[in-house]
């Protein structure tokens, strides 16, 4: 096996980031640091400050959507044929799995999201974005109404403007992409805003963009926080319509700040998933998915089974197998092809997953495993992977977006049980079913509400379909169709088919 030690400094050596990375990029071009604010950027598995961001204000986001503006208003991108566009996105899905082994580099290093993970999963999901997107407008079509004889009817869309797209850290550069993808492919330009803690895998990103004959204004991006970068950006009256994935608190305040200006807002946000396994459930298939859905990506997932349902039949065994290789999971340099499990993504961030331990406690929750800090770092913010009881689901645990390594589990009885149990929650993003009995999984697709159902299926995203929440887990669905929908805005034309009568005006003489 390769040394963990060894192949990351062989990977630091080759793919080094820049020790400042500049406060926008804009035009295809990156816009050199200024005096803005730095803010550093540190690598969660060594706590070591591995360079600085500088952040846009005000005035730079200005002249960063003052540049988006002009190539919508003057550009080209959005007068080009379909296959013209079609062929820069191919070209950009092209040129990061040319270089997906420096972006899973940068982004495991900025972010502590295992390299296998990354290599698998978020870096050809970023590739993937673009391609799937170069298809589907190959194909997107208008419509035409002609049931009335008097007139064809068109109804053609068109891109809406300059999107202000916002993303988290907690898969930066797979989702982010996702929005640009989805953004640019329908004539738009845009905005994007990295969290200010993950900005390396998308800095480098847009140089990529600038190799790839997208022409400039198309894609540029601001770096900053959310309170001084993000707001300007979402209050900006040169941005037409808002995409954000993040927090729900979050998503709330940018509702209302984008209202004011009537912008769209397609928010996708904040889970507390319920997993639930039933007695029919093909048993090691359930547990080997329930682990994954929650200790994946460092338990850093808006999609994450964070509340696992189990059935009281076989509930003892379950939770005594699933603590035993929560327990195993094998937690280390985030770097190493091995690791299952790295640390988390920042400090504050440590804080808060931890803090819930308390909370687990004061509610007479039963900790099963974890609850502290990972022992035999000497660095890092690992956290052991934890597994909680809850006395019920009106528990905090079961009710709170923890977003780390931390199951929540609660028994039932029966299935009505437990998909009222699933639906007692403020959120309703996705939901896992685990039964063998076709009657169970139809009553349970049915009763739950949730954006998307996964049957017997551990975490898989589907581009095709829509994907957004329910509740408070946000208004909002992107993929596929709903992208066009939500990146275009419909024109209806109404051509005559012949002469149309009308009535006439200013005819009558004194009368
Ligand atoms: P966050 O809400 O703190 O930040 C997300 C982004 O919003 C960052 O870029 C941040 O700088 C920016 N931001 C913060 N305040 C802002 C403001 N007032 N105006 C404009 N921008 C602002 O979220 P996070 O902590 O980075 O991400 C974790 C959250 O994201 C979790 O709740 C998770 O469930 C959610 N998430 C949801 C999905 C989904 O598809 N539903 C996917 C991933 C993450």
């Amino acid at each position: 096996m390769t040394d963990p030690k060894s192949a990351r400094s062989e990977m630091a050596q080759r793919f080094a980031p820049p020790p400042e990375i500049s406060t926008a990029f804009i035009d295809n071009a990156i816009l050199p640091p200024a005096a803005g604010r730095r803010l550093a950027i540190v690598d969660p598995a060594t706590e070591q400050r591995v360079g600085f961001v500088e952040e846009a204000d005000a005035g730079v986001v200005d002249k960063v959507v003052s540049a988006a503006r002009l190539a919508l208003a003057q550009g080209p991108w959005p007068r080009m044929a379909a296959e013209a566009r079609q062929e820069i996105l191919r070209r950009i899905a092209s040129l990061i799995e040319e270089h997906a082994e420096e972006l899973a580099f940068l982004e495991c290093l900025n972010s502590g999201i295992p390299m296998r993970h990354l290599a698998l999963g978020q870096i050809p999901r970023a590739a993937l974005n673009f391609r799937f997107f170069a298809d589907y407008i190959g194909q997107s079509s208008g419509q035409t109404f002609s049931q009335n004889p008097q007139f064809l009817t068109l109804v053609t869309r068109e891109p809406i403007g300059v999107a202000g797209l916002i993303g988290p850290w907690n898969a930066p550069l797979a989702l982010l992409s996702m929005k640009i993808a989805g953004c640019i492919a329908f004539g738009n330009c845009c905005v994007a805003k990295p969290a200010e803690q993950t900005p390396l895998a998308l800095a480098r990103f847009m140089s990529l963009i600038a190799q790839s004959g997208l022409p400039p204004g198309v894609v540029n991006l601001v770096h900053g926080t959310g309170q001084v970068t993000g707001e300007a950006l979402v209050r900006h009256p040169g941005v037409d319509l808002i995409s954000f994935t993040g927090g729900t608190q979050t998503g709330r305040k940018i509702m209302a700040a984008a209202g004011e200006g009537l912008k769209g807002t397609s928010l996708e946000l904040g889970g507390k998933s319920a997993n639930i396994v039933f007695d029919t459930a093909d048993y090691d298939r359930a547990l080997d998915a329930a682990l994954l859905s929650i200790f994946s990506n460092n338990g850093q997932q808006c999609l994450a089974g964070s509340r696992i349902l189990v059935q009281r039949s076989i509930s003892r065994r379950f939770i005594d197998d699933f603590v035993a290789r929560a327990r195993a999971l094998r937690l280390g340099d985030p770097m190493s092809p091995a690791t299952e499990m790295g640390p988390l993504a920042f400090a504050a961030h440590l804080d808060r997953v931890l803090s819930f331990v308390e909370v687990a406690r004061a509610d007479g929750g039963q900790l099963l495993t974890g609850g502290e800090r990972a022992r035999g770092f000497a660095a890092g913010y690992y956290m052991a992977p934890t597994v909680v009881l809850a006395p019920s689901n009106a528990a905090r645990i079961a009710q709170e977006e923890v977003f780390g390594p931390f199951a929540t589990f609660i028994v039932f009885d029966t299935v009505d049980e437990a998909i009222a149990i699933a639906n007692q929650s403020r959120f309703g993003l996705v939901c896992y079913v685990w039964s063998q009995h076709l009657q169970t999984v139809m009553q349970a697709i049915g009763g739950i509400e949730a954006g998307t159902v996964w049957v017997n299926t551990p975490m898989a995203r589907e581009l095709h379909a829509p994907f957004g929440g329910v509740k408070q887990s946000g208004p909002g669905r992107e993929g596929g169709a709903a992208s066009e929908a939500f990146y275009t805005s419909q024109k209806t034309s109404m051509i005559p088919r012949s002469t149309v009568s009308m009535t006439r005006l200013g005819l009558g003489g004194a009368g």
